[in-house]
């Protein structure tokens, strides 16, 4: 099964120049969303993980479930302001401006090996704060996978040495 053939490509969204990667249509199709969670699951295999951190909003479609057949916790990293108790906030640049992703300070453990997952790694920024909050909170990043890789974007080198893995390359 080619999963590219269920992500629809939608030009200057949602700004000039971006090429969205819409990823609904495979999420619509039984087979396609079963074929890419079993394949983001292979990419865990002997992998012993305590938390999956998934990130607003669309790590969140894969991120539970492979937490789910992990036997690991599910920690939803949320914009800032929606988490209601002690939370740990990392900030980052994007193209225009900067955002941050904030996840409970309790959600991590001294010691917990944590699994970061999202729809798309772009130019890697994103993820980079999301490995630093947790590593700073005493985790240990194991893996970080994506069900897109934007390859020319170079999001990869900004992982530096964190191990990351994709089902879809462009
Ligand atoms: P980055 O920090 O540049 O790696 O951007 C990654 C974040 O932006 C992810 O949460 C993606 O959901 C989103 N994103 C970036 N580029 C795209 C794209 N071309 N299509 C869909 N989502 C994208």
């Amino acid at each position: 099964m080619n999963l590219r053939d269920y992500i629809e490509e939608v030009p200057d969204f949602p700004e000039k120049g971006v090429s969205f990667k819409d990823i609904t249509p495979l999420l619509e199709d039984p087979e396609a969303f079963a074929h890419a969670a079993r394949a983001l699951m292979d990419f865990t295999e002997g992998l012993k993980i305590d938390k999956v951190v998934g990130i607003e909003s669309r790590g969140y479609f894969f991120a539970p479930l492979l937490a789910f057949r992990l036997g690991a916790g599910f920690i939803p990293a949320r914009k800032p302001g929606k988490l209601p108790r002690k939370t740990r906030s990392q900030r980052y640049d994007l193209e225009y401006g900067n955002d941050a992703l904030e996840i409970h300070e309790a959600s991590i453990s001294k010691g917990d090996r944590v699994l970061i997952h999202d729809d798309v790694l772009a130019t890697g920024g994103t993820a980079r704060a999301m490995c630093h909050l947790i590593e700073n909170l005493g985790g240990h990043v194991v893996q970080c996978n994506f069900l897109i890789e934007l390859g020319f974007l170079n999001g990869r080198d900004k992982l530096g040495g964190f191990p990351v893995k994709s089902l879809i390359a462009y």
